[in-house]
């Protein structure tokens, strides 16, 4: 069992922080690109590359002792079993969770918040009531409260920003009141980069009698996770995102709510007796993990985390804010130039800006030919994007093997791409 105090804390880091030596770990950043460039990565906040070792895991489980999961009584099965309890426990321990029951595999941050808003919220939720969400949030942190907004008659608040793209907390008494059931927020923007006050927002919203639902797909990997310290109810991430595979994710929840939250898949292994008419479900985990588990995924997630808390979140966010402390202040000098969201101070290492007179996807593709890779585009914020009224920006997002040289290298791309496209 994991843990009683101190989240990722918890873990003395097993190393010092080299840059070199960390990106030395990912094969895909060692390799020489068409035209002699190295590869500048710059597009984690999306999907994150894999240290050598993430992909060994992968291997060595389809290799050595591939199996499905939940009590095969040979040998191959009990060693995947072992492995996915193993990797659970990492998992509750990295967030601090107070058992590993409270954390279920689930197919990514979209799925797992469609699960808590269809099975919590169309549980609970009915006309009159209120779900608030921020005027930041990603596609799958929208979407899912406005179909349980349609279903139950509900209605869909959301919190303004400042013009700096923080939460108008001075505004936060408008919209959560005592209609308010769900406050379901990012504890990163994947635009702004915003970081969010998550301990000040759970009380607020306990305080009204409300519960908060964790968007941490892009906190995770960049920010120590507390769900304890934070009174957190529900939290949600990506393994893709934080150098693990894709396919799979983490559903966290307190024991009532899990307890008090219907699944939305029906199947085998979530069921604790099945009949010709009704079934009972098992307890959480296994009652939010119907059906055959992305076993080789959900395992190495398990040594992703383990790598970035070889690491330490801690030294991983220092690395990060330099370099973006870094890019802030060289793009802002670059004349027409302008950076989406607050200063450094508040937030972590992504950057969205546009450069005057160039379209988002010319200077993407400029940048490209540089060996530099960011993503343009609307990030899946599209009522982000209507606020701050542009269709699409240009998007660099930094991870623990990013150095300085690729910040150099973003710079210098996007001066080229200034003097070439006006
Ligand atoms: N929430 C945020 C803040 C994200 O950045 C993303 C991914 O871009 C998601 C949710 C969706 O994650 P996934 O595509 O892994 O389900």
């Amino acid at each position: 069992e994991p843990n009683s105090a101190g989240g990722e804390g918890a873990v003395k880091p097993s190393r010092a922080f080299n840059v070199e030596s960390v990106r030395s770990e990912f094969p895909t950043l060692n390799q020489t690109l068409d035209g002699g460039m190295q590869p500048v990565f710059l597009d984690s906040g999306a999907s994150a590359q894999k240290p050598q070792l993430v992909i060994d895991k992968e291997r060595e489980v389809e290799e050595q002792y591939y199996a499905n999961a939940h009590r095969g009584r040979y040998s191959f099965g009990a060693r995947v079993d072992e492995e996915l309890d193993a990797a659970r426990d990492r998992i509750a321990g990295f967030i601090n969770s107070e058992t590993s029951a409270q954390v279920a595999f689930t197919a990514g941050t979209t799925a797992t918040l469609n699960m808590i808003a269809a099975g919590w919220g169309g549980r609970f939720l009915k006309s009159g009531d209120e779900i608030l969400i921020t005027e930041m949030e990603h596609h799958a942190n929208i979407v899912p409260w406005q179909q349980l907004a349609i279903r139950t008659r509900a209605t869909l608040r959301y919190i303004p920003l400042t013009p700096d793209g923080r939460l108008d907390m001075d505004r936060l008494d408008e919209v959560l009141t005592a209609k308010t059931k769900v406050l379901a927020v990012t504890a990163m923007s994947n635009v702004l980069g915003t970081v969010t006050p998550i301990a000040e927002l759970a009380a607020r919203a306990h305080d009204v009698g409300a519960i908060i639902c964790i968007d941490a797909a892009q906190s995770v990997p960049h920010m120590a996770t507390d769900v304890q310290s934070d009174d957190i109810d529900f939290l949600v991430f990506s393994g893709h995102k934080i150098y693990g595979p894709t396919g799979v994710g983490v559903l966290y929840g307190k024991a009532e709510r899990l307890d008090e939250m219907d699944p939305i898949l029906f199947g085998g292994h979530m069921i604790d007796r099945v009949y010709k008419d009704h079934s009972t479900f098992a307890a959480a985990p296994a009652k939010f993990e119907a059906g055959t588990l992305p076993i080789v995924q959900a395992i190495a997630v398990g040594t992703a985390v383990e790598w970035v808390q070889g690491l330490g979140v801690a030294a991983i966010h220092q690395h990060e804010q330099l370099l973006l402390e870094s890019a802030y202040s060289q793009l802002s000098q670059i004349p027409g130039m302008t950076i989406y969201g607050p200063d450094v101070s508040h937030r972590g290492a992504i950057l969205s800006f546009r450069m005057a007179d160039v379209h988002p996807e010319d200077l993407a593709a400029i940048l490209d030919r540089r060996g530099v890779m960011t993503r343009h585009g609307h990030h899946c914020t599209m009522p982000l994007h209507d606020l701050l009224g542009v269709s699409a920006t240009t998007r660099a997002s930094f991870a623990a093997y990013n150095t300085a040289a690729d910040v150099t290298a973003l710079v210098e791309a996007i001066e080229f791409a200034r003097r070439t496209l006006r």
